[in-house]
């Protein structure tokens, strides 16, 4: 069995910087990604993007191709196609690759599995054709794949930065569906003053807006009742907006309402977790170097708590300087030293997170099935009228609606329906989600065939992992 000094799960920007700090600090580094490439999803083919100008994806994204180039220069051994599926508290770490299971062993572990969307449970959300604004971006960033004449709706930074990129790429929109609702505006006012110390951050953002404005798709602002038409499929969006009814037709619709962080693997390493109430979803507790309850486990970037990919690149530069610290690799001065211009960063950046958290907060007739037909577990096919009878017959919390109902042992093992569950758990008995928990979630995280199980095998050897971009 390979041994590592730590090993980093997820190459976005947090996994990424990391692995570049922990190898310049002279530690041996593994960064294990199910992806093809490394990237992550903001930065996901930056490096050898099939668009002919990957410059309409904006400079974000395409500031991401210096991080990659750095991080393939640096000492790290890498595995691309590499999707973790154990993660002990012994530092064993059981991956996928290739159809094969290989084992490594670390002293350090450090977790940066990224976000996920929001699922956004309307009537019809599973119905084939409608996708989320993410699948929209892997599309275009992975296989330059664009669907013509959709819907985009939802709230959020990622719904707008899409359709900005959708309309420089000349692909027509039918149209921006925007549920902010009209009261988050004035709730977010108090927080513009600390919003307005990253002035760069908010003039992008309404510079977006503007563009969208300036192509003059159709745009309806404050939607209220979205409903999918279409019974075997998409065939367009039914909403009001203003007092005013809408029907578009489309056979794609994507929805987007933020962010949350993938819990699958902080849960199940059984490290502790909290409720966060302006993101309104779980993370894990995690010290400022991202050090969990688990003393040799970190955790950093969006799969911490949403911080967004300059964030995350930051907390996993951190984190790497606190594991260097615990490999005897730097002193505890030296670590602090190290670590207090990026600190510093993430407490002024903080203003303006809370300031997007305010703003689009979603509602929550969009974060929790208001309809008994909607499906709230895709899985396994369990509707909100089913969930209920499970809350009738006894269940209080979410592994007793999943025993009674099957809610959540599907493939995906609650990626979808885990905050939904707790949310409307906490909604029937008037409690809060943190009196109400989460799945309890064990290994493996993945679907693992009998084969590829029977097909264990050392850690593969890196030439063997996918060549560098
Ligand atoms: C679908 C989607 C699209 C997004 N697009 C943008 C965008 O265009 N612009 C923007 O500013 N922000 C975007 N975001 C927000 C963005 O995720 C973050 O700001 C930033 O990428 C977070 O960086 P990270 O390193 O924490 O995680 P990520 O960049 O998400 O990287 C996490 C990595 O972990 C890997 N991983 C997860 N689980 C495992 C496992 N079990 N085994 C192996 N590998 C694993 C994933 O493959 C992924 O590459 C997007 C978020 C989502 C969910």
């Amino acid at each position: 069995m390979q041994a590592f000094d730590c090993a980093i799960i997820g190459a976005g920007p947090a996994g990424m910087a990391a692995a570049i700090a922990l190898a310049k600090g002279g530690a041996n580094v593994a960064v294990l990604d199910r992806g093809a490439r490394v990237g992550g999803q903001i930065y996901r083919a930056a490096a050898a993007s099939p668009l002919p100008d990957a410059s309409v994806l904006g400079p974000d994204y395409t500031a991401g191709a210096a991080l990659i180039a750095e991080f393939n220069r640096a000492e790290i051994t890498r595995f691309t196609g590499a999707d973790a599926w154990h993660l002990g508290d012994d530092g064993r770490v059981l991956f996928s690759h290739l159809g094969d299971t290989h084992e490594l062993h670390c002293r350090e572990m450090l977790l940066c599995p990224g976000a996920m969307e929001r699922p956004m449970p309307i009537p019809g959300w599973t119905l084939p054709g409608v996708m989320t604004v993410g699948a929209a971006q892997v599309m275009l960033k992975s296989d330059a794949t664009v669907a013509d004449g959709a819907v985009f709706a939802g709230s959020g930074p990622l719904l707008y930065l899409i359709v900005a990129q959708y309309l420089r790429l000349g692909v027509p929109v039918a149209a921006l569906v925007d549920t902010t609702p009209r009261q988050n505006y004035l709730n977010a006012v108090p927080l513009l003053p600390g919003a307005l110390r990253q002035a760069g951050q908010l003039k992008k953002g309404l510079a977006l807006l503007r563009e969208i404005r300036a192509a003059g798709i159709p745009q309806y602002r404050f939607a209220e009742g979205l409903e999918i038409l279409g019974e075997d499929k998409a065939e367009g969006l039914r909403f009001t907006a203003n007092g005013q009814p809408y029907e578009i037709a489309s056979e794609t619709v994507f929805l987007h309402h933020g962010v949350q962080p993938n819990l699958n693997m902080t849960r199940a390493m059984d490290l502790a977790h909290r409720w966060n109430p302006q993101q309104l979803c779980w993370q894990v507790e995690a010290d400022a170097w991202g050090q969990t309850s688990v003393p040799h486990v970190s955790a950093a970037g969006d799969g911490a708590g949403i911080i967004g990919a300059e964030g995350a690149r930051i907390a996993g530069d951190l984190a790497a300087l606190n594991i260097l610290h615990r490999l005897g690799h730097l002193s505890e001065g030296e670590r602090d030293r190290q670590t207090a211009p990026g600190s510093a960063r993430l407490a002024a950046m903080a203003p303006f997170r809370a300031f997007l958290d305010r703003l689009y907060r979603p509602a929550g007739a969009f974060r929790l099935p208001q309809n008994p037909e909607t499906l709230v577990c895709r899985c396994e096919e369990q509707s909100l009228a089913n969930l209920r009878a499970g809350f009738n017959q006894g269940a209080r919390d979410p592994n007793a609606l999943k025993s009674l109902t099957r809610c959540g042992m599907g493939p995906c093992q609650g990626r979808q329906c885990g905050h939904m569950v707790t949310g409307l758990l906490a909604e029937w008995q008037a409690e809060p989600p943190e009196a109400v928990g989460y799945y309890r979630l064990r290994s493996p995280q993945r679907l693992l065939t009998l084969e590829e199980l029977s097909r264990f095998q050392a850690v593969p050897a890196p030439a063997q992992a996918e060549a560098a971009e």
